[in-house]
């Protein structure tokens, strides 16, 4: 177990509750803020104090992005999966009907999206490591890498060598949640499978550092637990990666549950005044790295948290392998969209509200 993410709760806890308003308003004036700032950013204190929050985050995002947003979008490659991940809509319980892509199929898909103007593609899988194998993927991005300027991956953790053929096929990000960094709580949602074991996936993404992707994405699934006890955890997560792979940006993600499956109880739900919290949060301690919002959430709030926080956003998402080239396909989806825009609309919403849309910042050559 890597020792950066042990903690004592009770003291955790209990110093949350005793942050108030002045702790949150000495926070704000730190120039440089840490932990212990963060701590006071995300307390039940720093609720009502989201304006003070929200005007800092701004100011902090357009010093370090401009007026820049990037957005993306993401392209099933398979729905089977060998985990049981009770939250998820793909885990290998689900009776729902499967599909994969081969890799013309995803071409075809790549084609789709790159038809309505997007420049940047993730590529998500469950965990189909016999179909969606290292030589598919790394076929796959050589071709993608053809269409689009910046490609990302979220599927299974692989070994570093297996990362860096990845990367020198032109994947420029790794995403790889933890989802929960409570141990106990980690075992009641993922029965079985590879993944269940908490600590080779909480070490997978030091192999993708060690590969040297150019972003480490990582993030919790919010409504699995306790979503502050899980930001100080994240933050912690973050400050590791960032000091041993300083090459890369670290980008954070802050999924709530949608899930897919009505009968799944969320044990720990946040609000979307709290996740807003969370995120503005992130933004004024960590200001230069990459803060991901996901059509998880509403077209309002996603406007809200562009120009503050955000500095990537998917558009135009289907969670549906095949989704794309064909829009009619009812199979089955990982979890529900809320921001259901189009490209261009998300493009011309972007606009709207004065922000560049940009589909990556940076180049091998800079
Ligand atoms: S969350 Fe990922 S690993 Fe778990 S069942 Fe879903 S697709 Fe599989």
């Amino acid at each position: 177990m890597i020792p950066y993410i042990k903690r004592d709760e009770n003291e955790i806890t209990n110093r949350l509750k005793r942050s108030d308003e002045q702790n949150v308003l000495q926070a704000l004036k730190t120039s440089k803020p840490g932990m212990e700032e963060l701590l006071h950013l995300i307390s039940p204190a720093a609720l009502p104090l989201l304006d003070h929050l929200s005007a800092k985050a701004t100011q902090l995002k357009k010093m370090h992005y401009g007026k820049t947003i990037k957005l993306y979008t993401p392209l099933y490659l398979s729905n089977y999966c060998i985990n049981h991940c009770t939250y998820c809509g793909f885990n290998k319980k689900s009776k729902e009907k499967r599909r994969r892509l081969s890799i013309d199929e995803a071409m075809t898909e790549a084609r789709a999206i790159k038809k309505f103007g997007m420049d940047s593609i993730l590529l998500v899988s469950g965990e189909d490591p016999k179909h969606i194998s290292i030589d598919y993927l790394e076929k796959l991005a050589t071709e993608m890498k053809k269409l689009f300027s910046y490609i990302a991956i979220e599927i299974y953790p692989l070994s570093m060598e297996y990362y860096q053929r990845l990367f020198n096929a032109g994947v420029d990000g790794l995403t790889l949640y933890q989802e929960t960094y409570d141990q106990n709580t980690y075992k009641t949602f993922h029965l079985s499978g590879p993944k269940a074991d908490y600590d080779d996936r909480l070490e997978s993404i030091i192999n993708g550092g060690q590969a040297g992707f150019r972003t480490i994405g990582i993030g919790v699934l919010l409504g699995l637990y306790d979503w502050r006890v899980e930001a100080l955890s994240l933050a912690a997560h973050a400050i590791f990666l960032k000091k041993k792979f300083w090459r890369s940006k670290i980008q954070f993600s802050f999924p709530r549950i949608t899930v897919a499956n009505p009968q799944f109880n969320v044990p720990a739900h946040v609000s979307e005044k709290e996740l807003e919290q969370m995120i503005l949060a992130f933004r004024i301690v960590f200001p230069e790295s990459e803060i991901s919002v996901s059509t998880r959430e509403s077209c309002e709030f996603r406007n809200r948290i562009a120009p503050t926080a955000a500095s990537t956003m998917s558009a135009a998402s289907s969670v549906i392998p095949g989704g794309y080239a064909d829009s009619d396909q009812k199979e089955l989806g990982q979890f529900s969209l809320h921001d259901t825009r189009t490209a261009a609309m998300m493009q011309s919403d972007m606009k709207s509200l004065n922000l560049d849309v940009i589909y990556k910042d940076w180049d091998k050559l800079f």
